[in-house]
């Protein structure tokens, strides 16, 4: 049955008092006193004016706090939206005039970038400050907790805006149930020790911290990634859960003292948001003891899709089959969906699919899909293909893929080719107009070793390896490629930065 986030809270208060629920550094909070902390700032959230249905606009690195000001809105029937502290103030200032919250929540390192950032409705508040506990108030005075329809806004996410401009993803409480009843698939319990090392804003993070509290594990907080950091708090509290990112396990792998770390407590590691490949899949299943689940999805919700690769060592080069109560379909361009075996956009419907982009119907509309049965999908602007065994690759995003002379060039393709060399380390590929061809591709690698490797030699090398319309037109040697915070390779700002220098 339909519970909510900030109840199971309470009952794990009840329960288990004094079971840790967060870590942060020297700080640890139990179940008991984080109840009470969350009851103390719902309290004050409503004393300032906050109801049902507000929105509640949080702006800071990853804290106990920011915890605690999560669930204090929930509790308080308001709606949590998480901005991520990396974006440009522009940016931060379009989503606060979008979501035109009650109340906002800064951190000090935050709050001084954008002091200017403000909405005439909105009261400001700095976390991890005397401030802060200023304002919770010194009464224990317990706060009016309002019933919760499922289908109320339990957040709204700003899409990454890797594709375009960010949109405000409304997610609901039904939507996170389901990512709570899942959590039991992946094992999370009173037990399970995660370690939370990706943003709070984002979705990904979401997706493990809703339910590793829900039931009821401790969460061991790292606001900000370091591979030996993470390998010494994962040996230190005996982690057995943690969601990162592909980059990260990248990183990772690539640590020098990595074997020395005992690892051991692990049960199980997810991964979601980027590209994940068959090479680095299999070798973190060599070296890390646990489970490996990637997880194919995205903010919107839609059709999830997870692949146990510790299950299916041949499938390393998919992303897996559709959870349950999940329906995934393949659509051609004019909305048809194509035959088994045949290339098409991702189309999915599932219990957790977001209700509607914040203020913007037309866009809404267009990423929906209906079938026949009038059954409604989320289009994923993915490209993808089913084998047999009904698992799906994935060849790319639509928005990437490179029209050139009419044959369709998909990047990750090249990337994959351009990983394989020994010299490279990273690799991204986008389409850049052509005169002659409409599109061609242009590579971008950063360097495996000391030495930057010779750019034409890699990219005869390629040429060898591929056919003869996917030639790279050009290749750079740059020694980072820009990513978001998430860990996503930003396409749109290496095809920006290359154009600027090669008009
Ligand atoms: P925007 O929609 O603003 O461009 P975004 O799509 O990057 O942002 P998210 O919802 O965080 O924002 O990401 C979903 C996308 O991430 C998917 O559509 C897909 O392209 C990519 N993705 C997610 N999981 C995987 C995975 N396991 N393998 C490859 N790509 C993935
Ligand atoms: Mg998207």
């Amino acid at each position: 049955s339909f519970g909510t986030l900030a109840s199971l809270l309470r009952a794990h208060g009840a329960e288990r008092p004094d079971h840790v629920a967060l870590i942060d550094g020297d700080h640890a909070l139990t179940y008991a006193a984080f109840d009470r902390r969350i009851d103390r700032a719902a309290a004050a959230l409503q004393r300032d004016g906050v109801a049902p249905g507000d929105r509640v606009a949080i702006v800071g690195r990853t804290s106990i706090d920011y915890l605690v000001v999560m669930l204090a809105t929930l509790r308080a029937g308001a709606v949590v939206v998480p901005l991520a502290p990396s974006s440009t103030s522009d940016a931060l200032a379009a989503m606060v005039a979008d979501a035109a919250p009650r109340h906002m929540f800064f951190d000090s390192a935050t709050d001084r970038e954008f002091g200017a950032i403000d909405h005439p409705r909105a009261r400001r508040v700095v976390m991890e400050s005397a401030e802060f506990d200023d304002w919770l108030g010194a009464t224990n005075a317990a706060p009016v907790e309002p019933t919760i329809d499922p289908g109320a806004p339990f957040n709204i996410i700003y899409s990454s805006g890797t594709t375009g401009v960010p949109k405000g993803i409304v997610q609901s409480h039904a939507m996170r149930w389901q990512h709570i009843l899942r959590g039991r698939v992946t094992g999370y319990a009173p037990d399970a020790v995660t370690l939370i090392s990706t943003p709070l804003y984002s979705n990904t993070t979401l997706v493990s911290v809703v339910p590793a509290l829900a039931h009821g594990g401790t969460l061991v907080l790292m606001a900000k990634f370091d591979a030996g950091r993470f390998l010494s708090l994962a040996e230190q509290y005996r982690v057995t859960h943690a969601m990162l990112v592909p980059v990260q396990y990248q990183r990772l792998m690539d640590f020098p003292d990595f074997d020395r770390f005992d690892l051991s407590a692990f049960r199980m590691k997810t991964c979601t948001s980027a590209p994940f490949s068959a090479a680095l899949k299999a070798e973190v299943l060599r070296r890390w003891p646990g489970g490996l689940v990637e997880i194919y999805g995205m903010t919107e919700g839609g059709g999830t899709l997870t692949l146990a690769a510790h299950l299916y060592p041949d499938k390393l080069h998919t992303v897996g089959k559709p959870v349950e109560g999940h329906v995934v379909r393949l659509i051609d361009d004019a909305g048809r969906e194509v035959a088994q075996g045949e290339v098409g956009e991702v189309v999915g419907h599932s219990p957790a699919m977001m209700t509607h982009y914040l203020n913007h119907p037309g866009k809404t509309r267009d990423a929906e899909w209906f079938d026949a049965d009038g059954r409604r999908y989320i289009r994923t602007g993915d490209i993808g293909r089913f084998d047999a065994d009904g698992f799906l690759t994935l060849l790319d995003r639509k928005k990437d893929m490179i029209i050139s002379g009419g044959f369709n060039i998909y990047p990750s393709d090249l990337e994959a080719v351009l990983m394989q060399h020994p010299d490279v380390a990273d690799a991204a590929v986008v389409g850049v107009p052509s005169r002659t061809w409409g599109e061609t591709p242009v590579g971008f690698v950063t360097p495996a070793g000391p030495d930057a490797p010779d750019a034409v030699r890699v990219r005869q090398w390629v040429a060898d390896r591929v056919g003869k319309t996917q030639r790279l037109s050009d290749l750079l040697i740059v020694d980072e490629l820009p990513r978001s915070a998430i860990g996503k390779v930003l396409k749109r700002e290496l095809r920006d930065r290359y154009l600027l220098n090669h008009p």
